[in-house]
């Protein structure tokens, strides 16, 4: 049998950091059974629904690296089309094929209408929290006659349609990262599965869908475990088999408390803007309730199909630990080629204004590089390397080491300069400038501290920076002496 598995988002505005956790994992385990995944639209609840948002879900998740086998897509024109035969794959193109199957089962007995109104609803309700009892409809038009459905059908009441929930017994099933779960039936509400609008709810739909584009693997979060006993009834009520299902643990802030539902704190294209790498991001969100329980870190998306495995899926909460994230962030930008770098980078750089078509390639990736190790994302990048582009203004006194004094600056500076006017072009590099200007200092008998300290200031016109040599390669030899005599003026 082929591995089936499916991401199931609400285009309700844009892909959440938990969305996209469940999307990997579903991807992970189609892929490493050589199966499909594929990117189901939930859009029955048209209030819910926000223009754009399908759109939003296709592109964070392609940014990760998750295109999906089948399902919604987006053409090179950029319009949403579906691929598969097992479609459509957007559930308000599906509305007919859930009223058959409601019908059925309301034919069948396992379905009735209910007329009440949301005022009852809610008295009921008031009635039960007032009284400490279990929360959740009342079974109130359960046993109505077929001539009483029939006069308030007659007589236009708005009604929705709710599945009957065993009311005795338990129903068990088997989670993959919970183990054995038990619901006592009685507790477990007549769950609405069409509403007033006629449009289906999350669960029927669910249900239907899984079972007619033949998933193998439920992949979701925790919020759901609680209506898994409707759906596994409403399997059984169509006699079909209950795919295998996985709940993943709910996300957490540091404080233990639920995730921020905030765009900005937990929006997928928010992290992308914000300069962090896709690689990173994915191995970040794959460790958000998985542990592989080795000391390895770093996982490629080709490891991560290869390694993961629901039996390492903790049931406990995870906490979304942002400075992990930077970590990891951290790590990947290290990892990359200075070219690599250019590329990645380009969007900030661009957007900043620090190059256009015309700058030279190779001199733009040495820049970058200066940065390399001292970022934690792409988006630093312009202000940490406006240095180079634009010495920035600043306090004379900073050129002074802390082991030196001002007049030992006033003193090496114009003899430093003479020595670097003697070097050619040619010897200007990193490495030739460095044993040069060691050799210089020795014989000059300066301390190292006193000549480089001046010289990396002078140069970067910030104390703290990259290495003195870095810095000089990158702005060339004219550029160099022509800010350290600035540095010079600025001691007068
Ligand atoms: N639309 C549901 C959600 O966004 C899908 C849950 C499921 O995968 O069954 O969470």
């Amino acid at each position: 049998m082929t591995v089936r598995t499916r991401f199931a988002p609400s285009p309700t505005g844009f892909l959440h950091v938990g969305g996209l956790r469940t999307a990997l994992y579903a991807y992970l385990i189609a892929k490493q059974n050589g199966g499909k995944f594929a990117l189901r639209i939930e859009d029955t609840d048209q209030k819910r629904t926000v223009e754009g948002g399908v759109d939003n879900i296709i592109r964070s998740l392609a940014w990760a690296g998750i295109v999906a086998d089948e399902g919604a897509h987006i053409d090179e024109q950029g319009k949403i089309m579906q691929v598969g035969d097992k479609g459509p794959y957007i559930q308000s193109e599906r509305l007919d094929i859930y009223s058959k199957y409601a019908q059925e089962l309301l034919d069948k007995g396992f379905a009735y209408y209910c007329f009440c109104t949301p005022e009852r609803l809610e008295s009921v309700r008031d009635y039960q929290q007032k009284n400490k009892l279990p929360t959740g409809y009342d079974r109130h038009c359960r046993d109505l006659g077929s001539d009483e459905v029939k006069s308030k059908m007659d007589a236009g009441e708005t009604h929705v349609l709710r599945m009957k929930m065993p009311t005795e017994g338990t129903t068990v099933f088997q989670d993959l990262v919970h183990g054995e779960v038990t619901f006592k039936n009685e507790l477990v509400d007549d769950q609405v599965i069409l509403k007033t609008d006629g449009f289906p709810t999350y669960h029927l739909a669910m249900v239907v869908d899984d079972h007619l584009m033949e998933f193998t693997h439920v992949i979701r979060g925790e919020e759901w475990l609680s209506s898994t006993p409707k759906h596994i009834q409403l399997f059984k009520y169509f006699g079909w088999e209950v795919p295998q299902i996985a709940h993943l643990p709910l996300l957490l802030n540091a404080d233990k408390s639920k995730l921020s539902k905030r765009q900005g704190d937990v929006a997928v294209e928010d992290y992308a803007k914000k300069g962090y790498l896709p690689e990173a991001m994915i191995n970040f969100v794959a460790f958000l309730g998985w542990n592989p329980g080795t000391e390895q870190e770093l996982y490629s998306m080709e490891q991560l199909i290869k390694e993961f495995k629901f039996e390492k899926v903790n049931k406990s909460g995870s906490v979304f630990n942002l400075e992990k994230l930077d970590w990891y962030n951290q790590q990947y930008i290290r990892s990359l080629s200075c070219e690599e770098l250019v590329k990645v980078s380009m969007p900030w750089l661009l957007e900043a204004g620090l190059v256009n078509e015309n700058t030279d390639r190779n001199w733009l990736e040495k820049a970058l590089c200066l940065e390399k190790d001292r970022i934690t994302t792409l988006a630093q990048l312009p202000e940490a390397l406006g240095f180079v582009f634009k010495l920035p203004d600043y306090d004379g006194q900073i050129l002074v080491w802390k082991k030196s004094s001002l007049e030992e600056v006033k003193n090496i500076l114009p003899k430093l300069t003479d020595y670097l006017n003697t070097i050619s072009v040619q010897e200007w590099n990193k490495e030739k400038l460095q044993a040069m200007l060691g050799e210089w200092t020795v014989q000059n008998g300066f301390a190292n501290g006193a000549v480089l300290w001046p010289l990396r200031v002078s140069l970067s016109g910030q104390q703290n920076s990259p290495g003195p040599f870095e810095i000089a390669e990158v702005l060339g030899k004219e550029e160099t002496v022509k800010r350290i005599n600035i540095a010079l003026g600025k001691l007068k």
